[in-house]
């Protein structure tokens, strides 16, 4: 007998509202639970906090994914840039924190690389005890609203484990979610919500992979 596969989704750069609250209830449906990589900005726009709050309260984490989402922390080395980035957006997070305290660099359009972060980013996560979560299917639902279906299922049947990123913004895996998820329930995966030892980074500050050479400026 073949084991199941697993798999952990993940959902990026929200929470959006009018996009956020339907992704919720879908994953309600079916007990699903994942983490939401939130970004600072939409936490202080409108309806975004109270998002934040309902994802948790319904038994999601609540992960940290820059504030601005704009240039990747590997492209500007200052610290200062690092700092708002990061803590400015943990400090909105505040009491929805997982315990983990989970940061997901951005940039690149799901590539590892050096443009992930900078020595004063890794400093930072070192210091401030993260725990740094990469992924490892970025089926492109935001560029793709069809094709990223085909592309997550095949990366889904190609791994043991995998880390999905999807993203809860506007014109991305929303209109499909259902039917993914129909998709991975006849695969007769297991979902996870916690993340495999091959996507960590730093757990609570402590570097647990070498990858950290891959995804540093
Ligand atoms: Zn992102």
């Amino acid at each position: 007998m073949i084991a199941a596969k697993r798999v952990t989704l993940t959902f990026d750069n929200g929470p959006t509202p009018g996009v956020t609250e339907q992704v919720l209830d879908i994953l309600s449906a079916r007990k699903i639970h994942c983490t939401f990589f939130v970004l600072g900005k939409n936490l202080m726009s409108p309806g975004g906090r109270e998002l934040a709050v309902r994802a948790q309260s319904e038994g999601h984490w609540i992960g940290n994914h820059s504030f601005t989402h704009s240039v990747p922390l590997g492209d500007r080395p200052d610290a200062e840039y690092a700092r708002r980035e990061i803590e400015n957006t943990q400090e909105l997070i505040g009491e929805l924190a997982h315990p983990e305290r989970f940061f997901r660099p951005m940039g690149g359009g799901g590539l590892l690389g050096p443009h992930l972060l900078s020595p004063a980013a890794l400093d930072l996560l070192q210091a401030g005890k993260y725990t740094c979560v990469l992924w490892s299917s970025v089926p492109g639902d935001w560029k793709d609203q069809d094709g990223w279906i085909e592309k997550g299922i095949a990366d889904v049947a190609a791994r043991d484990w995998a880390v999905v990123v999807l993203h809860d913004v506007n014109n991305a895996c929303l209109p499909r979610l259902t039917e993914f998820l129909d998709r991975l329930d006849s695969l007769q995966v297991e979902f996870r919500q916690d993340f495999p030892e091959d996507v960590v980074v730093t757990r609570r500050g402590e570097i647990v992979s070498p990858r950290i050479s891959e995804i540093m400026a």
